[in-house]
């Protein structure tokens, strides 16, 4: 080990800091937040530098001398100039004082980590100085997998550990009792920023630890899986899908998100493919119910956005009436997602002001739908589960006065490597689809937007 990682208290100490250079300026911000004093040496400020003048801790200095060393606690030079940045190395080892040298590893004898800020937790990862972007993606990578919330699970915590302490007196119970509460419902609601709830249920677990009865209470998580890249779920979701004990997904779900899952979590697929439901919706609502009542933490994964055209509303409409507790994470939507990846804006302030999603699930293909409130200039329309009543669409709305030229785009299996995208006009976009099966799951987009596609188009 080049380096040992270590936590300093820097509050009342100094830092002597050469150099105006970008560098300089990044460690002069971290030394601050860590409210450190920074005496600065440097002909002149560049413009980051100058906004700390502000500051109480921050010191401008055109020249270096002894009393400016005498009050350093450790040393950072980052002057752009290697031969000065050496012997500011020397002098700061000759005074037995800690030196960093940007980009040296060679020349200091502490290095800077990358930080990932949860105060009071941290974390810190470093390369010792031999390939700084290599930190900084393990860092991206902790950061999205660390609630921003963190912070703030230790620091109610801390407020019970002392009472924790005196009523569960055997270590490996307390230290059970605080893993579970970290792991569990608790910290979900401090990271959701339900604070007094988080205390609450804090109170009632160890009530029930105490009391000995440790009936474990399950929670039904309603989580958004987006349209099909994986990288498009939400740090939330993902958190979610990695703690869950059963999963209930569906058809839409993709196959690297369902990898995700724990391997010893049950998967239950209840999928809908159209008129072919798996497990019909009230079996789902009273699976979901069931498992909770068992303790479980469930996960009702769900394609795209629960709440449009998931019936996500339904499904939890019965766990409140069972009162069991959920939570609902929002997914990037089928609309979103395809018209991000397909080069379609769904609004433009030259050709769309407003955008509707309507169901193209048509009741016995019949259409009841309001088709005159759909035909407007300046208006996009996207059908979800439309591909089946393609035909009835275009030409309900042409019927209603759409234009037969109106552009419309169908994409299929978007955001995925096997997205396909398909443009025509009202008139022979039904014709073009059976030419080139296209396949479920398959979203349509109608509106002069269409056309913006052969400019913006980016994912191929
Ligand atoms: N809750 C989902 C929609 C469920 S309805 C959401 O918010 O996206 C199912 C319909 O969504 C499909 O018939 C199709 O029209 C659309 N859809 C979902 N995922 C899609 C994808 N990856 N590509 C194209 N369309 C998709």
């Amino acid at each position: 080990m080049e380096f040992l990682p270590l936590f300093f208290d820097l509050k009342e100490s100094t830092a002597l800091v050469f150099g105006a250079s970008d560098a300089a300026a990044r460690k002069v911000e971290v030394l601050l937040k860590a409210k450190c004093r920074v005496s600065l040496v440097a002909e002149t400020l560049n413009k980051s530098l100058n906004e700390h003048l502000d500051s109480p801790l921050f010191k401008h200095y055109s020249n270096v001398d002894d009393g400016l060393w005498a009050a350093a606690h450790i040393v950072v030079a980052a002057t752009d100039d290697a031969s000065v940045d050496e012997r500011i190395s020397d002098t700061a080892k000759a005074k037995k004082l800690p030196v960093n040298v940007v980009n040296r590893a060679d020349l200091s004898n502490f290095v800077f980590p990358s930080i990932i800020d949860r105060s009071p937790i941290i974390a810190a990862v470093s390369s010792s100085g031999e390939l700084p972007v290599l930190t900084r993606l393990l860092r991206n990578r902790l950061e999205a997998t660390i609630p921003h919330a963190f912070g703030r699970l230790a620091i109610i915590a801390r407020k019970y550990r002392t009472e924790v302490k005196q009523q569960i007196t055997a270590i490996n119970t307390r230290r059970n009792f605080w893993e579970s509460v970290l792991e569990g419902r608790f910290a979900d609601l401090v990271f959701s920023g339900q604070e007094e709830a988080a205390e609450n249920e804090l109170r009632e677990k160890l009530d029930q630890q105490l009391s000995n009865k440790n009936q474990v209470e399950g929670e039904v998580y309603l989580v958004g899986a987006g349209p099909g890249d994986p990288d498009l779920l939400t740090f939330k979701a993902l958190r979610l899908i990695r703690q869950a004990d059963v999963v209930l997904y569906d058809r839409l779900v993709s196959e690297p998100i369902l990898a995700l899952v724990r391997q010893d979590a049950e998967k239950i697929n209840v999928g809908k493919e159209r008129a072919n439901h798996l497990v019909p919706q009230e079996s789902i609502n009273s699976l979901l119910v069931k498992y909770a009542k068992e303790g479980k933490r469930v996960l009702r994964l769900k394609g795209g956005d629960p709440f449009i055209f998931g019936r996500g509303g339904e499904e939890i409409e019965t766990l409140a009436e069972e009162g069991v507790t959920f939570q609902v994470v929002p997914g990037i939507t089928a609309a979103s997602g395809c018209a991000a990846y397909s080069g379609i804006p769904l609004t433009h302030r030259d050709y769309s002001q407003s955008v509707r999603f309507i169901t193209g699930h048509l009741k016995n293909n019949t259409c009841d739908l309001p088709w005159e409130e759909f035909v407007h200039e300046n208006q996009t329309l996207v059908f979800y589960m439309g591909l089946t009543g393609l035909p009835t669409i275009c030409q309900s709305l042409t019927d209603h006065g759409m234009d037969t030229d109106k552009p419309i785009a169908l994409i299929s299996k978007g955001t995925t490597r096997d997205q396909k995208v398909l443009v025509g006009t009202l008139s022979n976009i039904s014709e073009m689809a059976v030419q080139a099966k296209v396949n479920a799951p398959t979203l349509i987009i109608i509106g002069d937007v269409v056309n913006l596609r052969e400019k913006l188009q980016w994912f191929s």
